[in-house]
């Protein structure tokens, strides 16, 4: 039996006394925030980590999405997904910009590329996808658009940590990447994110806009915003960072463990991303199809039942919240996949915590659970 509840994600926590030196080294340095020591550490040891030409680290994955919009002066209209968490449609919003929402790919849950081309309008100045869980967008197709439209591209890959294909790390596609280090996410530092970004000009541009703007004690260039990591959860970061290939390998074996014990359950079908080379094993979605039975939401309750928190991520829409809807956001044509993957989507839990007793547990559930009559 279950004898504490299960969430559909847990924070990877290193022991706690690891974490006291780094602590020490703060009282003693005084520097707090503004680019401090363990700041620029974190930032050298992520370039490395994820192999990616500058990184800027933000105070969260929401302020960098903000930032980055602002950086590349985005205006209009812009193309995004509706199967994503609202941060990335409100992202647009508070700049002023319009979302513009387009159907996913059943198969990827991703922006679905050949439905771009037919939302473009003479307003449309970028597109902003989502690496929906981690797996990779199309990332060729939507930049052969992209170019052929003179658009940008901003990639909200807050899932994406540590993600990558065939060239590398997927978070150098596009003109900006924003990720998110969320206690929910992969690698955290309880709140964070960053941008990565090209080229060592635009992480100048990038880092002054989220110090306010200011150059120097006299001059402000632009009207930046608050969005600097502080030294505490940087120091995290680097802690967190000796521990994160051990926790993602963890992660492989929940996943391989959960494909297993539900393989060939009628009417569950299993997550299949093909795109990546390298995963980050961030969730676990199965779809709940006709063939098992109950619902989507059925299930949900059943797992709820048992103190199992498994999330109906990504229900509702982005597009379907009421602040989107009234002329605040446009569907040009039909969400009807991005619709069917909200409606039996469920995230089992996923973590480097879970326990294979655990996996178990919720796997008998699923698996118990299929065709029973629903009372709803
Ligand atoms: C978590 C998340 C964000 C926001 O990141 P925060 O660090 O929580 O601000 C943005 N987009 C997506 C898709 C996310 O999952």
């Amino acid at each position: 039996m279950n004898d504490k509840p299960i969430y559909v994600t847990e924070p990877y926590l290193p022991p706690l006394d690891e974490f006291i030196p780094y602590l020490e080294q703060i009282w003693a340095s005084k520097k707090l925030t503004n680019n401090g020591p363990m700041h620029q550490q974190l930032e050298a040891a992520l370039r490395d980590y994820l192999g990616v030409p500058e990184i800027a680290l933000f105070n969260n994955g929401t302020i960098a999405l903000l930032t980055a919009l602002q950086a590349l002066r985005i205006s209009g209209e812009v193309i995004t997904t509706p199967f994503s968490f609202v941060a990335t449609g409100h992202a647009l919003l508070w700049n002023g910009i319009t979302p513009v929402f387009v159907d996913i790919d059943p198969q990827t849950f991703n922006l679905d590329p050949r439905k771009i081309e037919a939302a473009i309008t003479p307003r449309t100045t970028a597109i902003m996808p989502v690496h929906c869980y981690g797996n990779p967008c199309d990332v060729a197709a939507i930049q052969e658009i992209a170019d052929t439209y003179n658009l940008k591209v901003i990639y909200d890959a807050a899932h994406a940590f540590g993600v990558e294909d065939k060239g590398g790390s997927i978070l150098r596609h596009g003109d900006l990447s924003a990720i998110s280090f969320h206690a929910t996410k992969v690698f955290n530092t309880f709140e964070g994110g960053a941008i990565v970004c090209p080229d060592a000009k635009t992480k100048r541009h990038i880092d002054n806009l989220k110090n306010f703007g200011i150059v120097n004690e006299t001059t402000v260039v632009a009207s930046g915003i608050n969005g600097k990591m502080s030294e505490i959860n940087a120091a995290f970061g680097l802690l967190q960072l000796k521990h994160i290939d051990g926790a993602i390998r963890r992660r492989a074996e929940v996943d391989h463990l959960y494909r297993h014990r539900l393989k060939g359950v009628d009417g569950i079908q299993l997550p299949d991303f093909h795109r990546q080379v390298v995963s980050n094993y961030a969730y676990f979605p199965v779809r709940v199809g006709r063939g098992y039975g109950l619902s989507r939401d059925d299930l949900y309750e059943r797992l709820r039942a048992q103190d199992i928190y498994a999330r109906r991520y990504f229900y509702p829409l982005v597009s379907d919240h009421s602040v989107y809807r009234g002329g605040e956001s446009l569907t040009p044509s039909s969400l009807s996949h991005a619709r069917s993957a909200a409606d039996e989507v469920i995230c089992l839990p996923m973590s480097a915590s879970l326990s294979e007793e655990q996996v178990e547990f919720i796997c008998q559930i699923v698996r118990a659970s299929r065709g029973e009559v629903s009372y709803g």
